[in-house]
């Protein structure tokens, strides 16, 4: 302890001095000043432990503490952390190397409360964003702190040295670090300064990482509390089915309450495929398969619960891409689809029944009444035979009405049986044309040939291409010619139907397809329809291991194309 009451260390180095006869006789003493080179050391050793601990952990409060802690082992005697919350300067760590000091300085605090305003210390510091050095804190300032119980208080720590370093994040101040030391110690040098400035900067990186962290678990966390009560199975399967085999990384809770496994089992497996019922289990990996060079789609499986019920589910699929667009892996979301499908099934059959006892009594009625037609005598034929024809038209379409509906139930439950022969489609194309007695008024140009006859059902393929040319005649009130090409292709022969009509708008070209599927903004053109046709006839060609699609745009005409193979698919 010198004049100045500093503390400062000394090494004292004695050399002794011997005499001739080898006793020692005096020593020499050297004391050298070594504070400032034990003070670089100690400083140094508090820099490398405190970017240790800001860099440990993303735990903002735990942080703060550890590093105030830290500070006062050989740094400081002082050291306190403020953080601006909601506008106010607040005090978020402190630390003393006596434990009771520390109370002493929360009280302080009660009374010096920094604000933004002020025009010295924390309250400055974090205003301007300018650090603040207090080489030679002087006691004298006190005396303009009103407090008399403040300025006493602080006048019994009695500072000797302080640093305010501001904290700052993205140009935004957000606190501030405050170093101190007391009465008789040393005094912070432009290393030191140096020292907590660099520090300041790990703090506000630090601090940021664990707000980042601290953002991105809040959205997890409420993203996982959306993904839960979603009442839908969601998962997520990588790496991408190309590369390997698949495994889930993520499945929510609902899993357990529809299929009664726990998510663990789930979990760095591809358990979802091992569920499905054995007899989907084929279809689902080669879907899979497919919907992942698509990007995304929908298939329908059915899956075995652990109490061994079967459900059916609707499972809809998106690929996951990194930010250049390479797939990573896939997501899934299913629906238990079981009551819905067993609705449908007693629709189907309800309809199916209902069609079936409409068409008795209609096959009578168009009997009966061609019959009564026949007894008429001329005179009565003359007057009432308008009345019978018109009759006789309305029976046959309602005949043909009845036997649409049978045909989408016999579609939806699969039940359609081929009678299939090799034909020609040249021929029945044109039979079909000159038979059509409503196409008369229709110039109609058949284009091309197939080379080969092609295996189906004649009937099927008929209605078929009755429904398209229908269609064509239907759609296009204003245009007359209606051109039919037939052409080869390499396993199957294809034929397209081609209008200048209203054409389709492409958000149609997928649901006109569907069951009860219609254009709807064919604007005041009214157009009798139930949205089936195309739907049967497309089943009717996938049936055959064809397929069927469109090419149209909105007022500029619709090419329908169908394709049936050359020969009998497995
Ligand atoms: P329907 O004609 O009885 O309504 P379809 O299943 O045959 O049923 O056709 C479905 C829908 O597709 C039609 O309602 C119509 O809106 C549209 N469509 C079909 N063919 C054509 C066509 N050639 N041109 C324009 N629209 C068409």
């Amino acid at each position: 302890l010198i004049k100045t009451k500093e503390t400062r260390w000394s090494l004292l180095k004695a050399s002794p001095i011997y005499t001739d006869k080898g006793t020692i006789e005096y020593a020499v003493n050297v004391i050298s000043d070594t504070t400032a080179q034990k003070r670089f050391e100690a400083s140094l050793k508090f820099a490398a432990e405190a970017s240790k601990v800001i860099s440990s952990s993303l735990d903002r409060e735990s942080i703060l503490q550890q590093l105030t802690d830290l500070a006062v082992l050989e740094f400081a005697d002082w050291c306190a952390v403020d953080i601006v919350e909601d506008g106010k300067i607040t005090l978020k760590a402190l630390a003393n190397k006596d434990v009771k000091k520390i109370k002493l300085a929360r009280n302080i605090r009660l009374f010096y409360r920094p604000d933004l305003y002020d025009r010295c210390g924390i309250g400055k510091v974090i205003a301007t964003g300018k650090i603040k050095h207090y080489r030679n804190f002087e006691l004298k300032k006190l005396e303009k702190i009103e407090s008399k119980k403040l300025r006493s208080m602080l006048k019994r720590i009695g500072f000797t040295s302080i640093i305010i370093v501001p904290v700052i994040i993205k140009r935004k101040v957000i606190g501030s670090i405050t170093f101190a030391t007391e009465r008789y110690k040393h005094k912070f040098s432009k290393h030191d300064l140096q020292i907590a400035q660099q520090l300041a900067l790990q703090l506000a990186a630090s601090l940021e990482n664990a707000q980042l962290y601290e953002d991105v678990n809040n959205e997890k966390k409420r993203l996982d509390n959306l993904v839960s009560n979603v009442p839908g199975v969601v998962w997520e399967t990588y790496p991408s089915p190309d590369k390997g085999e698949q495994k889930i990384s993520f499945v929510n809770s609902y899993v357990e309450k529809l299929l009664g496994y726990s998510t663990k089992k789930w979990l760095g497996t591809n358990f979802w495929i091992n569920i499905v019922h054995p007899e989907d289990r084929k279809k689902v990996v080669r879907e899979v398969s497919e919907i992942f060079k698509i990007g995304k789609g929908v298939i329908r499986f059915r899956w075995i619960a652990k109490d061994k019920k079967v459900l059916s589910v609707e499972a809809q699929s998106q690929v996951i891409v990194d930010g250049s667009g390479k797939p990573l892996g896939m997501r899934w979301v299913a629906t238990d689809i079981t009551e819905r499908e067993e609705m449908e099934r007693r629709k189907d059959e309800f309809v199916n029944i209902v069609s079936h006892e409409l068409r008795t009594p209609l096959t009578s009625l168009n009997i009966y009444s061609k019959i009564l037609q026949d007894t008429l005598n001329p005179e009565e034929k003359e007057k009432s035979n308008i009345y019978f024809e018109n009759m006789i038209k309305q029976v046959k379409r309602l005949n043909k009405l009845v036997k649409q509906i049978l045909n989408v139930s016999s579609v939806s439950t699969g039940s359609i049986k081929l009678n299939s022969n090799y034909f020609s489609l040249d021929k029945l194309i044109r039979n079909n044309i000159d038979g059509n007695k409503r196409l008369n008024d229709r110039k109609i140009v058949m284009k091309g040939k197939t080379s080969k006859k092609v295996w189906g059902d004649k009937d099927y393929v008929c209605q078929v291409v009755d429904n398209l040319l229908e269609n064509a005649v239907k759609y296009s009130p204003r245009s007359s010619e209606i051109v039919v090409k037939l052409r080869s292709g390499a396993d199957s022969a294809v034929v397209s139907v081609k209008d200048h009509g209203f054409g389709i708008a492409k958000q149609y070209h997928k649901t006109v397809f569907e069951r009860f599927g219609r254009v709807y903004d064919q604007v005041d053109r009214t157009y009798p329809g139930l949205g089936m046709g195309l739907y049967i006839s497309r089943e009717i060609i996938k049936k055959h291991g064809g397929n069927m699609w469109l090419k149209s745009e909105s007022g500029k005409g619709s090419t329908f194309y169908f394709s049936i193979p050359y020969n009998k698919i497995n």
